[in-house]
């Protein structure tokens, strides 16, 4: 389908290609079988100007655009979604100091990641608080010029190669989710050091581990914007970070959909109803949710506040696609389908972790029904005037 993109957005996704086919592609297997965090290819990408579009341009950036950074998520993660996800972690991470940090924060930090001479990573979870955000332990005690944070965040992307991290922490547990606030730590504070490293399923690429903070010390300056408002700017970076991982089930399912176009091909298996149908089916359902995804970001580039509901939609359908047709690419291409050559068991691993991180399909239908809801005490308000 055609979704006009205009010149920078073809050139864009066009360079996104060729670092996914010439520079992922060799390297994919071998990351990951050893579930291997590609540091070098992370850095080319932003030697290639592709870490830019998670920054504005006047701190070195490209502009911010969601749009950008759909199209370069979809394009990585039609080879490897694991690699995909080593990228885009940068935006997850940096998206708070871009919308919510002081003047001084956002000088010092975002030129440097606009380069990727520094990385960044986003530490929210922990044992008890995943879904749950507002049940944060970690905590942050002020003191003097600095607060002390206590706390591990666990399952953290990037976290042991990153240099700068958004991390969440509790000022006031009396407060509950109105007394979590967020800081911008360094990798080199004193107090912080790495846990476990997890071996995972799937999007094995980019590397997960805890964050340890034992009377970590940070100066207060790295206070991002106000105490308190920590769950505020998780929510709101979440919002502009969700079309995203959209995009890369959107990528996973293209590959699929790729082999099993060139398989059925090719043991002449398209005259088949039943396999026609099937890839009628998946042609139909990826179009609608490369659509969605797309309709998503351009809405939150034109600046329209509150779109909490329609980033819910761009991260929820391409997930479950991507799942359902790298199920069915399996069952289609038989023992084919299993064997690590044909990369579709790949893609099934990773599709499952698209269901999972930056908020649960569960969690994204419950943003929804919210926003639903909110919709129709408006709608009913208005009514009533
Ligand atoms: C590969 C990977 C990378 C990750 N990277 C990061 C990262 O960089 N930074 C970070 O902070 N976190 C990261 N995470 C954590 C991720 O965001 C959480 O795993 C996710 O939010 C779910 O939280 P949980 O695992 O604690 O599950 P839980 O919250 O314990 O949920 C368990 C189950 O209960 C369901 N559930 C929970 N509450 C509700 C509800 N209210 N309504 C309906 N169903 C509900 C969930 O949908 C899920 O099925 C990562 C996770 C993975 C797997």
């Amino acid at each position: 389908m055609e979704y006009f993109f205009n010149d920078d957005e073809k050139k864009l996704k066009q360079k996104a290609r060729e670092i996914a086919e010439n520079l992922v592609l060799p390297i994919r297997d071998e990351m990951d079988e050893k579930g291997e965090f590609p540091l070098e290819l992370v850095k080319e990408m932003g030697r290639q100007g592709l870490l830019k579009i998670f920054i504005p341009e006047e701190y070195g950036g490209t502009g911010e655009k969601i749009m950008d950074m759909c199209i370069v998520c979809e394009e990585i993660a039609r080879i490897c979604a694991g690699a995909a996800t080593a990228y885009a972690v940068g935006a997850l991470g940096s998206g708070p100091i871009v919308h919510f940090a002081t003047e001084e924060q956002k000088k010092k930090y975002l030129p440097k990641i606009a380069t990727g001479e520094l990385l960044c990573a986003f530490g929210l979870t922990e044992a008890s608080a995943g879904s749950d955000v507002a049940n944060i332990q970690t905590v942050a005690r002020k003191e003097g010029d600095y607060y002390i944070l206590n706390g591990v965040k666990q399952f953290i992307s990037n976290a042991s190669v990153s240099d700068v991290y958004t991390v969440l922490a509790s000022t006031d547990k009396s407060r509950g989710a109105r007394g979590i606030s967020a800081f911008i730590v360094e990798k080199d504070m004193p107090g912080l050091s790495y846990g476990k490293e997890e071996n995972k399923l799937g999007i094995r690429t980019s590397v997960t581990t805890e964050l340890v903070f034992e009377d970590c010390k940070i100066p207060k300056e790295n206070l991002m914007g106000k105490e308190g408002m920590g769950f505020i700017y998780t929510m709101r970076n979440f919002d502009r970070a969700r079309p995203g991982v959209g995009a890369m089930a959107l990528g996973i399912a293209q590959g699929a959909f790729e082999s099993v176009l060139d398989f059925t091909y090719k043991h002449d298996l398209l005259n088949n109803q039943y396999i026609q149908r099937k890839v009628a089916d998946m042609a139909t359902e990826i179009e609608a949710a490369r659509a969605l995804i797309y309709a998503a970001a351009r809405m939150i580039d034109s600046g329209t506040r509150g779109f909490s509901k329609e980033s819910s939609f761009a991260k929820l359908y391409p997930s479950d696609i991507a799942m359902k047709v790298t199920t069915e690419a399996i069952e289609i291409l038989g023992l084919y389908g299993v064997l690590k050559e044909y990369h579709i068991e790949k893609r099934l691993r990773d599709a499952k972790i698209t269901q999972i991180y930056e908020g649960t399909s569960q969690i994204q239908r419950a943003v929804i029904a919210i926003e639903l809801t909110r919709e129709m005490g408006t709608r009913e308000k208005d009514k009533e005037k």
